[in-house]
């Protein structure tokens, strides 16, 4: 690496680590830290707790994750083992988030990783996190505590992202594109997130203004129908936590998102990117759905993971629990990549969600019941797994409650001028 090129990584790993505890979870004074992270990151996870502890952090917590021993791990241990969730990891993280600790994940998973494992063994792990971490997830769904998610290109995904490339070169590139994306390159990326979550403010409060009774997707492969529940609400960019302090959830982020209707979804829809689940990737799908429910897929690689998908709990993985509207022309599809990463892909295009709805999507929806929820329209799963279905051609109209039809979207871009 030249000497002049190893400066700006430098900045820019400092810049980074900033845009994750200001902008990302917004750290205050006297508030704890919570950061899961790959051991890979360890030299960047250095910086952020250093920078943590100068704006007033009173612990830091680190989770370390190691794809090798993750997998040592899921090759050799009984399946007694993998289906239970420990009792003193979950009472451990649910502390912290009780506590009121700031949650940030730095990320950057080899979508590969578990390719060669029983597909049985990896959903049981899932299935025991899931149920385990439900209070903890509950913090970070709800909004509760400030959370964040912010990219780290750790080797594997790296190579995935960039197989002609040698190990160091992908890493290398990677870390350029995450700092495109995420604007980290930018001479004042805090600054630049501001106007960035401004612009995402004026699409959320158009469509909450119009709060439509339906909307209707129209692309090749597409012809979709998605019912809005009432009292839905949009959201996007900077979001605010249980104590009135913003924070961004996602860095990167370019989406406004609401929930469907549970009950209230009718047509198909075809994916325009691979989706990665567990491990496994799920390509060129379709889904044909009849009030809410998937009944029937077609799917051409990865059927038997899109099958585990859609069965992983009673029906809610099958129904959907997100709406999002991102412009074609993101800083992700401007790099004409596919990342293997639902954090960047997710901000590629328009895209849908299987399973669990965000309870904030919904007026009172935090106070509700299991019940209410289900009243209202909201999903509940054990899973949440986003899937895109945006292009150059989608185009998408709001059908308001008298029946109008309006343009939201006109080849995958806003057919809206936000003023
Ligand atoms: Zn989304
Ligand atoms: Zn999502």
């Amino acid at each position: 690496m030249l000497e002049g090129s190893f400066f700006i990584m430098q900045e820019n790993l400092q810049k980074h680590a900033e845009l994750a505890l200001k902008v990302g979870v917004n750290l205050q004074k006297g508030q704890g830290l919570l950061i899961n992270a790959p051991i890979e990151a360890a030299e960047f996870v250095r910086i952020v707790v250093k920078k943590a502890y100068e704006l007033g952090a009173k612990n830091v917590h680190i989770e370390w994750k190691d794809d090798e021993l993750t997998l040592l791990k899921m090759e050799n241990a009984p399946m007694e083992v993998l289906e239970e969730f420990p009792e003193w990891r979950k009472d451990a993280l649910t502390g912290m988030a009780k506590d009121g600790y700031a949650i940030l994940s730095i990320y950057g998973e080899n979508p590969d990783l578990l390719n060669g494992i029983q597909p049985e063994k990896v959903s049981a792990v899932t299935r025991a996190s899931s149920i385990a971490l439900k209070e903890y997830r509950n913090y970070m769904m709800n909004d509760l505590s400030r959370w964040s998610i912010i990219g780290y290109p750790t080797s594997g995904w790296a190579e995935k992202v960039y197989p002609e490339l040698s190990t160091e070169e992908a890493v290398n590139a990677l870390w350029k594109e995450i700092f495109r994306i995420s604007r980290t390159d930018r001479d004042n990326p805090v600054e630049e997130w501001k106007q960035h979550n401004e612009r995402l403010r004026q699409a959320r409060e158009y469509l909450n203004k119009k709060s439509y009774a339906k909307l209707h997707y129209t692309a090749e492969g597409t012809d979709l129908t998605i019912e809005l529940p009432e009292g839905h609400i949009w959201h996007g960019g900077a979001a605010v936590a249980a104590d009135g302090v913003t924070f961004n959830p996602n860095i990167p982020t370019e989406e406004v998102f609401t929930m469907p209707h549970k009950y209230g979804v009718n047509g198909k829809v075809t994916s325009t990117m691979p989706l990665s689940f567990q491990g496994q990737l799920i390509e060129n799908f379709t889904l044909t759905f009849k009030d809410g429910k998937v009944v029937e897929y077609t799917c051409e690689k990865g059927e038997e993971a899109l099958k585990q998908l859609l069965n992983a709990d009673g029906d809610g993985a099958s129904r959907l629990g997100e709406v999002a509207l991102v412009p074609h022309e993101s800083p992700v599809s401007q790099s004409g990549k596919v990342f293997y990463n639902t954090l960047f892909d997710e901000n590629a295009s328009c895209h849908l969600a299987l399973g669990k709805a965000y309870p904030t999507n919904i007026e009172g929806g935090a106070d509700m019941d299991e019940e209410q929820l289900d009243k209202h329209g909201v999903n509940d799963s054990i899973v949440h797994e986003d899937f895109m279905i945006g292009s150059a051609t989608m185009n998408i109209d709001g059908i308001t409650k008298d029946g109008t039809s309006e343009a939201i979207f006109r080849n995958g871009a806003w057919a809206i001028d936000f003023e």
